[in-house]
């Protein structure tokens, strides 16, 4: 049963909504960027998430590969959610962005300073 959550940056200037269950599965990252910020990856699919303010305020950022793009609030500087490299079709919403958010079932450490490596390894699995 998926139901709605709603999701905002610091300020509240960039706030959207999704569709997710109760129970989720996250990703911590210890690539450069992840771990600088504990981010907390949620992966939503494209069409259940919904921007409802803020796409004006967006800045984006990107590095190495370039295949992710990192969205910050140009007012608050929180990236509540961006495009990761390893899910394209989905949106990564960080879970302390979420308000009343899902209750977390597990946790998957990703090795994201081995990024290519780390990714086969878990398609092996799936
Ligand atoms: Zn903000």
């Amino acid at each position: 049963m998926l139901r709605k959550f709603k999701g905002q940056c610091h300020c509240g200037s960039v706030a959207f909504l999704i569709n997710c269950s109760n129970t989720v599965d996250i990703w911590k990252c210890n690539c450069t960027i992840c771990s600088i910020s504990d981010y907390q990856h949620l992966f939503i699919e494209h069409a259940d998430f919904t921007l409802t303010q803020g796409n004006q305020l967006l800045t984006s950022y990107q590095f190495g590969s370039k295949n992710a793009e990192h969205l910050f609030c140009s007012v608050c500087g929180i990236k509540s959610f961006y495009q990761p490299r390893s899910h394209p079709g989905s949106y990564s919403v960080n879970l302390n962005c979420v308000s009343n958010p899902p209750s977390v079932k597990t946790i998957t450490f990703f090795d994201g300073r081995n990024f290519d490596e780390s990714l086969a390894r878990l398609k092996q699995t799936e």
